[in-house]
Parts: structure tokens; C-alpha cells; sequence
């Protein structure tokens, strides 16, 4: 009788909150296995819990997939190196990424299969199909949308990628392009809204690991879609979910509605 053999899954930013998360989950996950940790090159070589961090082309050779979640530079050099290499899947977590920086992970998804979401979480993405539903149905006439998003002190990019995909499922509702309705940071005067603009608000504090509401605003009532990640392994659980959905796929872009079979639209950090 054969067994299968488990899915070594490597990790990109293995120092970081979410790559320590992720190794920890791997090595009590029952078909996969540890596959090589690396960080930044220049930390190559430096150890985690007695594993020396390898350089990416060790990673790439070592693993069946890549977790990443380390920045949008980062994600697109990883994306190109296995390009290159014509070899292992990739389920990208970083957020943040330019048009520029992203084209990299879309032709590496050209030739292997790549999960990207800006979040991973089952819970964020039911809420998107809920968020597409109300907006289909509240008029721009009556109804202002507005998303709002709250993370830890540390986090570089706004509005998050959970909240830019929020507002995507938003302007799918009502047949909109976002980039042309997107309204961002108010200060000064004439910021009246314009009918149909979708907000972004941010705020950075503490240790938040990531608050999430839609609100649609009328007149005489208000209607609250929201969401709360109370810890970060919630992610990470998703991301392995991810991997091991996205190893041995066609190669293409997925994202987690694909991984959760739920069919929605694209979902880019
Ligand atoms: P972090 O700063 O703690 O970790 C990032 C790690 O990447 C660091 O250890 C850093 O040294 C490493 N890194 C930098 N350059 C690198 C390179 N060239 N090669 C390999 N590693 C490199 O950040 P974090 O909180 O772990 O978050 C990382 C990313 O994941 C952010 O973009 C964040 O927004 C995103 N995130 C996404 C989700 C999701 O569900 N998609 C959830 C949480 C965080």
C-alpha cells in the first residue's frame, strides 16, 4: 500500500508575528511537514528554535509551498524566484502591494498555483458575499457606505487589505468600479461625501489584531456589517488551509473564496 507523502511547506518571513504563527501550526498539521523557514537574505544562516533560516533557492528546492507574509517587495522577488524556477505553490498573505508589485505574483501565477487573499480568515470571508448582498440592495440614493478598519500600532499599510477588498464586494454590489468611487482620508473643509463614494477610514493602535465594519449609512437608519479577529493563529489556520488545498493545482490566481469554495470574487491584498 502507498502513502501519500506529507506536503513540506516552507516559510517566507519566518521571524515575522505571522511566519512564527504558521511554522507552529505546520509542525502539529497531520499531512504536512516543516519544509525550510528563511527571512530577509542578509539573516540567512541565524536560527529559530534550533532551525537555521535558509536562502530562498533552498526554500524553493526544499518545499511543495511557500507561506509568505512578509512585505509587498518581498512577495514579489519570492513570486519572480519561482517563476524562474518553474516550481512550488505559493499562498501569498502580504498586504499592501502596488499594482507594480503585484504584477509579479499575477505571472507567477501564470505558471504555478498561487492563493493570495488579503485575509484569511472563513469568518472576513462570508462577510464579503454579506457586504456584495447589502450593497446590491441599498440605493447610493439613500444609502452611504463606509469602511472602517482598526490594527496594531505596527502595521505600515492603510487602508488594510481586508478593508480594500471589503470595499471591492461593495462596488460589485452595485456594478461600480471602486477605484473610481473610493473616497480616502478627510481633513479640512469641503469633504462633504459625493453620492455613491465609498469610504476608507483607518486607525493604528495598540495591539489590535484586526476590527473590520461596513456601515451603511441612510438618513434614518444605519445597517452594521463587522467583523473582529481576536488573534492572529486565526490567519495563519487559514493559510495552511490554503496550502494544503493549493498544492499539486493547476497553475492560476486563486484566492480564498476558491479555498473555501464559496465563489466570490478576486481577492488581492
Ligand atoms: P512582520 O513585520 O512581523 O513580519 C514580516 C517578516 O518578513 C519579517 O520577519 C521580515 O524580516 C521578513 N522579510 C522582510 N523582507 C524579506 C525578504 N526579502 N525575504 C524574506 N523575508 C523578509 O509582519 P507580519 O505582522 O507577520 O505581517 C506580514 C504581512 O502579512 C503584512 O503585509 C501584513 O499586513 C500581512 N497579514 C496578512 C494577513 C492575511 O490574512 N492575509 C493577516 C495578517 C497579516
Amino acid at each position: 500500500m502507498t502513502s501519500t507523502p506529507p506536503i513540506r511547506i516552507g516559510v517566507a518571513g519566518a521571524l515575522g508575528r505571522m511566519g512564527r504563527v504558521v511554522a507552529g501550526l505546520v509542525r502539529s498539521r497531520e499531512g504536512a511537514v516543516l519544509g525550510p523557514l528563511f527571512d530577509r537574505p542578509d539573516l540567512a544562516g541565524q536560527t529559530i528554535d534550533g532551525i537555521a533560516l535558509t536562502s530562498v533557492a533552498e526554500a524553493i528546492a526544499g518545499s511543495d509551498v511557500i507561506v509568505d507574509f512578509t512585505t509587498p517587495e518581498a512577495s514579489a522577488a519570492l513570486a519572480d524566484a519561482c517563476s524562474k524556477a518553474g516550481r512550488v505553490a505559493l499562498v501569498v498573505g502580504t498586504t499592501g502591494f502596488s499594482p507594480e508589485t503585484f504584477a509579479a505574483v499575477e505571472a507567477a501565477a501564470r505558471v504555478l498555483p498561487v492563493v493570495a487573499a488579503g485575509n484569511f480568515s472563513l469568518g472576513l470571508n462570508l462577510m464579503i458575499g454579506l457586504v456584495r448582498q447589502a450593497a446590491r440592495a441599498l440605493s447610493a440614493e439613500d444609502f452611504d457606505i463606509e469602511v472602517f478598519e482598526a490594527h496594531h500600532r505596527r502595521k505600515v499599510d492603510s487602508p488594510s487589505g481586508t478593508a480594500l477588498m471589503l470595499g471591492k464586494a461593495a462596488a460589485a454590489g452595485r456594478g461600480v468600479d471602486l477605484a473610481k468611487v473610493s473616497e480616502r482620508g478627510r481633513d479640512g473643509v469641503s469633504n462633504a461625501r459625493a453620492e455613491g463614494a465609498i469610504g476608507f477610514s483607518s486607525m493604528r493602535g495598540g495591539g489590535i489584531v484586526g476590527e473590520h465594519s461596513v456601515v451603511f449609512a441612510a438618513d434614518d437608519e444605519i445597517i452594521t456589517v463587522s467583523h473582529s479577529a481576536r488573534d492572529r493563529s486565526l490567519f495563519a489556520r487559514g493559510a495552511l488551509a490554503a496550502a494544503l488545498w493549493v498544492a499539486g493545482r493547476a497553475p492560476g490566481l486563486y484566492d480564498m473564496q476558491d479555498v473555501l469554495g464559496l465563489g466570490g470574487e478576486g481577492a488581492d491584498g
